[in-house]
């Protein structure tokens, strides 16, 4: 943190201009190479650099990242404390055309989670991914009707929608607004793929099984199981265009994913996966140094 010493004096100092050449001289030597997540949360602004998703999902950063308003037309933002609300600008029109869209599907108003920070990067708690700015958390839960106050926006609670066992939708929760919200997210060119967790997979793959839908399954290849996401559902958008520095996933394997990748998951084996991830030690966090060099320039830049 002696580079952060640093720049404190320099600014107080009145040497912005100085302090940029000196983060730029010791972004070459690595003298930030410990720079971990604290330092990504402690930036409250975006760079000023043309907009970029630099990296992985899992491993990159944000450049020229974009603020989602907290409040807007058809959505509300939650838990802004954990300043988790800018986005790639491709991510902050694809939530407003959302949200846009949502209420013809039966669903009054979108509660919006993390994004990413505001250069993205790793965050000091929950997620390992959002940190190129392309992923962003809607909750299975629309904005109740009154609307929310300052407080709520940070202690309403996010309502599982699958059972105890983990085996099913609760059918309390579930409505058939829910199907139709992912549905719609899905079927935007943009979103790569959304995560949901295995039993809304399933509920998913069932309600979608009349011959009415017939061609129109192919918006459930994109929807993938994934443990947890029982409260949230996890959209994230593909690497722009012409977006060099970002790195695409591997793609979707074929077919709608309803039959066995999907039946793995109420198996033995991934039960034993999920107690061997549980019982796993934290993963070491992301420092600079297992970022992708640009990630610095971002980091830095005032
Ligand atoms: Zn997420």
């Amino acid at each position: 943190m002696k580079q952060e010493r640093w720049l404190q004096f320099l600014k107080s100092a009145g040497a912005i201009a100085l302090a940029a050449l000196v983060s730029v001289a010791a972004a070459g030597t690595g003298a930030a190479a410990d720079a971990g997540p604290k330092a990504w949360w402690q930036v409250t602004g975006p760079s000023l650099q043309p907009a970029a998703a630099i990296g992985a999902p899992a491993k990159g950063c944000l450049a020229g990242g974009q603020a989602l308003p907290l409040s807007g037309a058809g959505y509300e933002v939650m838990r802004p404390s954990r300043r988790r609300t800018f986005g790639h600008p491709q991510l902050i029109a694809f939530i407003t055309a959302l949200a846009a869209a949502a209420p013809a599907e039966g669903w009054p108003g979108l509660l919006v989670g993390d994004l990413a920070q505001a250069r993205g990067g790793p965050t000091p708690s929950g997620h390992r991914s959002h940190q190129s700015g392309l992923d962003v958390d809607i909750w299975l839960q629309p904005v109740p009707e009154a609307g929310i106050t300052a407080d709520e926006r940070e202690t309403l609670a996010a309502a599982s929608v699958v059972t105890a066992d983990g085996a099913r939708v609760d059918a309390r929760r579930w409505t058939v607004a829910h199907q139709r919200l992912i549905r719609t997210a899905a079927g935007f060119a943009e979103v790569d793929r959304i995560f949901v967790n295995p039993a809304i997979k399933r509920a998913l793959c069932d309600d979608s099984d009349d011959a009415n839908e017939g061609s129109q399954r192919t918006w459930l290849r994109k929807v993938r199981p994934w443990w947890g996401h029982d409260a949230h559902m996890h959209i994230r958008l593909a690497c722009p265009d012409d977006a060099d520095a970002c790195e695409a996933q591997a793609p979707i394997p074929p077919g709608d994913g309803c039959g066995a990748d999907l039946a793995w998951w109420f198996s033995a084996e991934a039960a034993e996966e999920a107690t061997k991830k549980a019982k796993a030690p934290p993963a070491r966090a992301l420092t600079l140094d297992d970022l992708p060099p640009a990630c610095r320039t971002v980091l830095l830049n005032k």
